[in-house]
């Protein structure tokens, strides 16, 4: 059993070096008095919080522990069970080891898959927990209202992607930015935002919010943090929202940019609220119902960046922090 472990901690954000490789031994059976599952790994998601994980310091999850397999979501094939819940061959999406199989003993955090008309790997990101975020966090965070202005930072990326087409179905005027132009011409031209630009190419950022919004922005669906926000709180209309979903431009600062204009939430009263995806997870179902129909019908779409094999998967949760993947960033382990 190939195994991903955490070598030693990291400083910063996580670097290649951070992981180390294992192989050994697993029995392809349950426990006997386990009530868990043991299952084949095929698709493993990079997320940026995986980050977070790698550093000794206690955050809302716990770091990960040296010499130990690196956990995270992922989909997999149930191939024995001690649990009434899932038999073999089920398909689940959930918590699971960056490993060829794995026995997983919280159950709890496993949901099973039961549309298999779609991409598999969409279950590490459009119908997973990145989907969930987007979900959660524009439909329950931001409250929009058809006709509002919306703005996505990390646009192109797993969550960003689908925020956009959540905010068009909704009949929103939506913009997006990202890193590079590659990405800005996907946004404009496979996820129908109504604009979007490059922010590492804009001399100033006030003055490219400015241009794509002459009349301010409603909704600002932050992925970014720092100074994105600070120059965003310039920009926002009277009684707007900002759901905070992460801060990718302030994970790897040894000390957190400043934020200036704060002073606009009272002069605004703009409502920012930061908010995690596993609150929202109750919603499954419902957000199935509306995703479901989208992707059959063509009214939604997804791009993933796919690195081939579990050795691959270091490299391909580093390059979230420089912005090398474009769109969702999924590690092939097995294809059934
Ligand atoms: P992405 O697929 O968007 O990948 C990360 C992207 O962030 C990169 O591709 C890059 O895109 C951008 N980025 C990297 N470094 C910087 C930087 N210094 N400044 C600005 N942008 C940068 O990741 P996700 O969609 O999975 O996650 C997006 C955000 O949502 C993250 O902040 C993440 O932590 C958060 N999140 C929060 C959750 C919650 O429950 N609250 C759950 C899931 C995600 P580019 O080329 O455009 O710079």
């Amino acid at each position: 059993n190939d195994q991903i472990i955490l070598k030693d901690y990291a400083n910063g954000s996580p670097k290649e070096t951070d992981f180390g490789k294992k192989t050994g031994r697993i029995a392809l059976k349950v426990p006997k008095d386990s009530n868990g599952v043991l299952v084949k790994n095929l698709y493993l998601s990079c997320d940026p919080y995986m980050g977070t994980r790698f550093i000794n310091k206690k955050s809302y999850l716990p770091p990960f522990t040296p010499g130990q397999v690196i956990v995270g979501f992922g989909v997999a094939k149930v191939v024995d069970s001690g649990n009434s819940n899932f038999k073999i061959g089920d398909l689940i999406w959930g918590m699971t080891g960056w490993e060829e199989y794995s026995l997983i003993t919280d159950t709890k955090s496993l949901f099973k898959i039961h549309h298999t008309d779609v991409p598999l790997s969409y279950y590490t990101g459009l119908l997973g927990m990145p989907g969930m975020t987007a979900y959660g966090g524009f439909f329950e965070v931001c409250l929009p209202k058809k006709g509002e202005t919306v703005y996505v930072s990390a646009a192109s990326g797993a969550v960003g992607q689908l925020v956009g087409q959540f905010a068009k179905i909704h009949g929103c005027f939506v913009v997006g930015s990202a890193g590079t132009k590659e990405k800005v011409e996907l946004l404009k031209n496979k996820f129908g935002f109504d604009e979007a630009f490059n922010y590492k190419a804009e001399k100033d950022l006030d003055a490219a919010l400015k241009r794509c919004f002459p009349s301010g922005i409603d909704i600002y669906f932050d992925n970014v943090g720092g100074k994105m926000l600070d120059t965003v709180l310039l920009n926002m209309n009277l009684h707007g929202r900002i759901a905070v979903c992460g801060m990718m431009s302030q994970y790897n600062l040894d000390k957190p940019e400043g934020i200036y204009n704060s002073f606009c939430l009272v002069s605004k009263r703009i409502r920012m609220q930061g908010f995690v995806a596993f609150e929202y997870f109750n919603l499954y179902p419902k957000f199935l119902e509306l995703v479901l129909p989208c992707i059959k019908e063509g009214k939604m779409t997804y791009v993933e960046d796919i690195a081939e094999g579990l050795e691959s998967a270091p490299a391909a949760l580093v390059g979230l922090f420089s912005g090398r993947n474009v769109g969702k960033q999924v590690v092939v382990v097995a294809r059934e």
